[in-house]
């Protein structure tokens, strides 16, 4: 039987990658996860498939649930015999109330372990180019507070000594109280002067800075809503040189992904480390075929076939697990030769443990022909394509031409997808996306399919167009979408690359 326990896991305090790797095993191997409004959900889906997922947050005076109920519920979800792991953000001892939760824990017998994590008052300043102490400027640093309304009578703030006894000084939940917090510092002999940073979801591709000094930071920061944490202190000055993480080349820009939600990750994570706010809104599904039937028969008798052309990703994937699922494996493709497309596909190949015979300079079907015609004579070859429904039928065309037997075979089909998010509609109306990404004529049409037409000219021209290559250009005139960002290298890289030199102009 499985000992129950709680873990009190501090998730960072936004970034994904800022939580710690035993935070990170205590999400996977949970049961049960209770999660504050400040965690990451992208963290989430680390936990196992039919794991509990619960939400409590507390969003300014909303709360989902009050302490005592949350302290209740990992006790009862505890004493189910399940491991619970308990998602804050940040670190859990520092205005968490994880000691409350660990004291219920305890006085109930049940087993638990503290997970600390990064804090805000480390992480946020760090991420907006500040260092919380330095040795020019100070060499203390306090963390504060700014939930308390300094002008009670019995303040557990002692802003006499705080407001000159230490160097930098971090306010926590202070955005509401700027003002009081601001007029107590500079009462109490804290220079008006003092440099003042406000950062708001710090670490997170929506991180906002301002800053100013004690005199002007309210005005400044008046439309800064919290979580938001201000930094007062010399230190602060330093920004100007070290603010790594805003001057990243797509910091602030907001980029949708259409790609299916299988494939999005792998763009939209160079993406984000370029800085960029990615919204995936999956436009495509990739489904198998209605009927294997053709595929199979190809199959039984691929030692008779020369060429196995590849002309995308999935189409690999297709094949290949037909192929596993028919009880086969790659000792079917001794003698036959292959062709990618271009170098995701020939990658995507080369994972199978096979190695590819042909790859045209260009990633295009017009390439692909002219290179197959440089490797040898096409006349009297026989080709399998394994393909989409609704792919191009140019290499097949232009290789019968040439005297070939072309079989392009259905191995997988591209739908449409209907689980998009609506908050990225919102979005798009609302002015707040930059860029909108096309990685192929299909992505374009499902787009338009699923925005629809009136939407579409509402913010059209509001918004830049993002494409990989000629024909999902193409696919985009069509739908009188103007494309102003166009890959030269026909990849997922070839449009980052191009995204990052449109952003830079
Ligand atoms: N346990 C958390 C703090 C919880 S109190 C920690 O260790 O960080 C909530 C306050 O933390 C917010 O009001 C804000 O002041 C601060 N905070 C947490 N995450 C933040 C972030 N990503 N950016 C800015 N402030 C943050």
């Amino acid at each position: 039987m499985k000992n129950k326990i709680v873990y009190l896991v501090g998730s960072g305090p936004g970034d994904p990658g800022l939580i710690t790797v035993k935070g990170l095993e205590c999400i996977k191997k949970a049961d049960v996860i209770v999660y504050d409004y400040l965690v990451n959900p992208v963290l989430l889906k680390n936990s196992k498939k039919d794991v509990e997922m619960i939400y409590v947050g507390k969003k300014g005076n909303q709360h989902t649930m009050e302490q005592e109920d949350i302290n209740q519920l990992l006790v009862d979800k505890a004493m189910e015999n399940k491991i619970v792991t308990r998602l804050k953000g940040g670190d859990p001892y520092v205005f968490g109330r994880g000691g409350e939760e660990a004291l219920v824990l305890k006085d109930n017998n049940i087993a638990f372990e503290v997970v600390p994590g990064i804090t805000a008052a480390i992480a946020t300043p760090n991420y907006a180019g500040i260092p919380v102490t330095h040795r020019t400027c100070t060499s203390t640093f306090g963390l504060i507070t700014g939930h308390e309304d300094p002008t009670k009578n019995q303040s557990d703030v002692d802003w006499e000594k705080l407001s000159t006894g230490l160097g930098t000084l971090t306010f926590y939940m202070g955005i509401k109280n700027l003002p009081n917090i601001v007029n107590q510092l500079i009462k109490h002999g804290r220079s008006a002067d003092t440099p003042v940073a406000v950062i708001r979801w710090g670490t997170t591709t929506q991180q906002k800075t301002v800053t100013g000094t004690l005199s002007t930071i309210v005005e400044i920061a008046k439309d800064i809503k919290p979580p938001a944490i201000t930094i007062v202190g010399e230190v602060v000055n330093l920004r100007d040189q070290l603010n790594w993480f805003e001057s990243r080349p797509l910091f602030g820009k907001t980029i949708i992904v259409t790609r299916s939600r299988d494939q999005a990750s792998v763009f939209s994570d160079q993406l984000i480390e370029l800085g960029a706010n990615v919204l995936e809104y999956p436009t495509i599904n990739i489904t198998v075929p209605d009927d294997f039937g053709p595929l199979d028969s190809e199959l039984e008798r691929i030692d008779s076939t020369d060429w196995l052309i590849f002309t995308s990703v999935n189409g690999v994937d297709a094949f290949f697990n037909r192929i596993f699922e028919l009880g086969r494996d790659v000792r079917d493709l001794k003698g036959v030769k292959i062709c990618s497309i271009g170098p995701s596909t020939t990658e995507r190949i080369k994972g199978f443990h096979v190695s590819i015979d042909c790859q045209p300079p260009k990633y295009v079907a017009e390439s692909v022909v002219e290179a197959l015609q440089e490797v040898e004579e096409i006349k009297g070859k026989r080709f399998l394509m394994p393909r989409t429904d609704i792919a191009r039928s140019y290499v097949p065309e232009e290789l019968r031409k040439l005297g070939a037997e072309v079989s392009d075979i259905i191995a997988y089909k591209t739908v449409l997808a209907t689980d998009g998010d609506n908050i990225v509609l919102d979005k798009l109306k609302a002015g707040e996306v930059d860029i909108v990404t096309f990685t192929s004529a299909s992505t374009v049409k499902n787009f338009v399919k699923i925005i629809g037409e009136d939407n579409l000219t509402a913010f059209k021209n509001n918004v830049q167009f993002a494409s990989i290559g000629p024909i999902t250009n193409e696919s985009a005139e069509e739908m009188d979408i103007d494309i102003s960002i166009k890959a030269t290298e026909y990849t997922i890289p070839g449009l980052v690359q191009a995204i990052v030199d449109n952003v830079g102009q």
